[in-house]
């Protein structure tokens, strides 16, 4: 779609969920979607923390207006005892990053990665989710992912989409590979 639409430009919360692959790659393609554009794109990942995906490969060639930060500590083993301070602290970390690039405009799109696993696992309340969409600029696209999204924030989205397993080749033992999960 090249040609200028007449309607003024409206910023969406979309979010992808559920337990089938894609939630992650869907961000990243609409986010690359967005730097074609010419929209600058921050991309604040919950959970995830110092694993070298493609994608951060490919945000370093894309420039300052396509940034990728990993917030987290890494895969959550146990969701019930103490270990999961540190997980809290780093998602509280990236709430206020994200809050502060929201405040000061430094994007046009954010992506918060995991948001939604950050919210069932307790290391964020939904109720700071809801804040973050109820005071976006209103000209921001921002993209909520992860699964056991919470109905509250289906509920303050404009656009939810469910991945649903069919298939994945984990189920037969094949494991991760270069270009598709990583
Ligand atoms: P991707 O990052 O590939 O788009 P995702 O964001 O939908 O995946 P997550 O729930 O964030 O999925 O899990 C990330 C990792 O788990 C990926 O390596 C992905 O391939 C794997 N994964 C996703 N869905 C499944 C599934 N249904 N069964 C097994 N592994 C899965
Ligand atoms: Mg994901």
């Amino acid at each position: 779609m090249s040609e200028e639409t007449s309607v003024a430009a409206r910023g969406l919360t979309l979010v992808f969920t559920g337990n089938g692959k894609g939630k992650t790659t869907a961000a990243l393609g609409m986010a690359l979607r967005a730097w074609g554009q010419g929209m600058k794109v921050l991309i604040l990942q919950f959970i995830k923390g110092s694993w070298k995906c493609g994608e951060l490969i490919a945000a370093e060639k894309l420039g300052p207006n396509f940034v990728i930060r990993q917030m987290g500590e890494g895969f959550i083993r146990c969701s019930n005892d103490k270990g999961l301070d540190g997980h809290r602290a780093a998602a509280q970390n990236a709430l206020e990053e994200a809050k502060k690039a929201m405040r000061e405009g430094a994007a046009d799109m954010v992506v918060l990665d995991e948001i939604n696993c950050a919210v069932h696992y307790g290391l964020v309340d939904v109720e700071d989710v809801l804040d973050i969409i109820r005071s976006k600029p209103p000209g921001l696209h921002l993209v909520l992912t992860g699964r056991n999204v919470a109905n509250e924030v289906v509920g303050s989205a404009d656009l939810v989409t469910e991945m649903r397993e069919v298939k994945h080749p984990f189920a037969v033992g094949i494991p991760a590979q270069k270009g598709i999960e990583f």
